[in-house]
């Protein structure tokens, strides 16, 4: 069987991050898997600007960013196999691959990093009514169709879903000649990043109808129309105003779903908010030796932040193959982190002071909009965070650093606290 200290699965931004700094943290050999013929994720089809503003303060395209750390791989010749697909990891480390070249087989592992990403939502889970015709896309499959392999799905569209892929797309199928007639969004607020909403829809004039969905679809062989109705505060819709929109293409853009078979199979236990791994301060999940990063663990809004935590992952996990027996056992000394008032979740959920660096920043996603508000960390009655947000929203994620200091002497098995205050 091969042998390598570290496999990680999934050679988008967060696995290649992960793998230059486990490189650059000392460890031996390395190896990823990418079940696509060429390394850089989903953002080879991503070809706007705006990446890599926070990482090498630049606007690069996505393609681009991605090519800066594969020649970062390329540099540290990082070993990879692609056109190969992980069908399974096991608790005890051994990752099981299959490639046409090679079929199936096995590698045995010191560490694991899990980097395989996200998917989307697709039109089977929103059951909407109506007819089954062709036209009906998510957002990143017309992406793909656009960018990569030249084809426009269609010449009169309606989005649904105003998370940042929608957002996107409708400032692309403009710029290709298509009409974009209006962005639909369930929630009374956007999913999506406040710079998109203004470079990709009011720069073009597209309406965003929030408190709105899509009731009815009509079309035998393609989409003929639409119905768009206003949803009340139950979010159901409001009868009597529906409103018809005739067009030959419906783009879903409902949300990002982690891919956690993998994780699954391994008995990695995962939220039920995020749908990612819960992980400690080192981003180790419940299984010993398996890592987790990217999208996988929970959805990113910028690539910055999704490499900027691989490479985390990455460095843990070098630590944990350099210590090997001398491992110290984990969760002697761990923190639970809890949530409420309006914080829906946090990463890590669970963090050991002993072992964390000195800093550590805690991700974060609210379930709706505040405004002039406080992010605040209680350990026990202390408050020990308190940071003034104009405004945080459920499309930006938050961040919060937190110091070793702030942590050590708490007693073991007390938790912290995160929550959002108006003072
Ligand atoms: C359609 C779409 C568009 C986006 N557009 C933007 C954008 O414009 N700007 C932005 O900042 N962010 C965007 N994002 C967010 C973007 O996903 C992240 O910023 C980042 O690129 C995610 O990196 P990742 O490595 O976690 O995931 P990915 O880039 O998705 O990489 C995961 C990799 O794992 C591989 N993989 C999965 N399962 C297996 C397996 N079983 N075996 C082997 N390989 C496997 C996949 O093939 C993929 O290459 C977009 C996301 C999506 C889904």
């Amino acid at each position: 069987m091969l042998s390598y200290d570290i496999v990680i699965v999934g050679g988008g931004s967060a696995g290649l991050s992960a793998a230059v700094a486990a490189h650059d943290a000392g460890t031996g050999s390395i190896l990823v898997l990418e079940r696509e013929p060429r390394l850089g994720g989903i953002l080879n089809q991503c070809i706007h600007n705006g990446f890599g503003l926070h990482s090498f303060k630049e606007e690069l395209t996505g393609p681009e960013y991605a090519a800066r750390y594969i020649q970062m791989a390329d540099d540290r010749k990082i070993e990879r196999m692609l056109s190969t697909t992980v069908l399974d990891v096991s608790p005890k480390l051994v990752v099981t691959a299959v490639s046409a070249e090679q079929g199936v087989f096995q590698i045995e592992a010191r560490a694991v990093i899990l980097a395989m990403g996200c998917r989307e939502r697709p039109r089977g889970a929103l059951n909407i009514a109506g007819c089954r015709p062709a036209g009906v896309y998510t957002a990143g499959c017309a992406q793909k169709l656009v960018n990569i392999d030249g084809w426009l799905p269609g010449r009169e569209v309606v989005i649904l879903g105003s998370g940042d892929i929608g957002l996107i797309m409708a400032r692309r199928l403009t710029l290709e000649g298509a009409h974009v007639q209006c962005v639909a969004e369930l929630m009374p607020y956007s999913g999506g990043l406040r710079r998109n909403i203004v470079q990709c829809l009011d720069d073009f004039d597209i309406p965003l109808l929030l408190s709105h969905t899509v009731v009815g679809i009509e079309g035998k062989k393609r989409v003929e129309a639409i119905t768009l109705a206003q949803v009340g505060e139950s979010l159901r819709p409001i009868p009597g105003t529906e409103k018809r929109y005739s067009c030959d293409t419906l783009l879903l853009s409902v949300g990002l779903l982690p891919e956690n078979e993998l994780s699954r199979q391994a008995s990695v236990e995962l939220s039920p908010v995020t749908r990612g791994p819960l992980v400690d301060e080192s981003l180790e999940t419940s299984v010993d030796g398996i890592f987790a990063c990217g999208n996988v663990l929970h959805v990113h809004d910028l690539v910055d932040f999704v490499s900027e935590e691989a490479a985390h992952a990455g460095r843990k996990a070098a630590e944990y193959v350099q210590a090997g027996q001398e491992r110290r056992p984990r969760r002697e000394d761990e923190l639970e982190v809890r949530v409420s008032g309006g914080v829906r979740y946090t990463v890590p959920s669970r963090i050991s002071p002993s072992s964390m660096d000195e800093r550590l920043v805690l991700r974060l996603r609210v379930g709706q909009v505040f405004e002039d508000c406080y992010l605040s960390v209680y350990a026990g009655e202390k408050r020990i965070v308190h940071r003034r947000r104009q405004v945080v929203a459920p499309g930006e994620m938050q961040e919060i650093t937190l110091r070793r200091s702030q942590l050590e002497g708490l007693e073991p098995g007390s938790h912290l606290h995160v929550l959002v205050e108006g003072e």
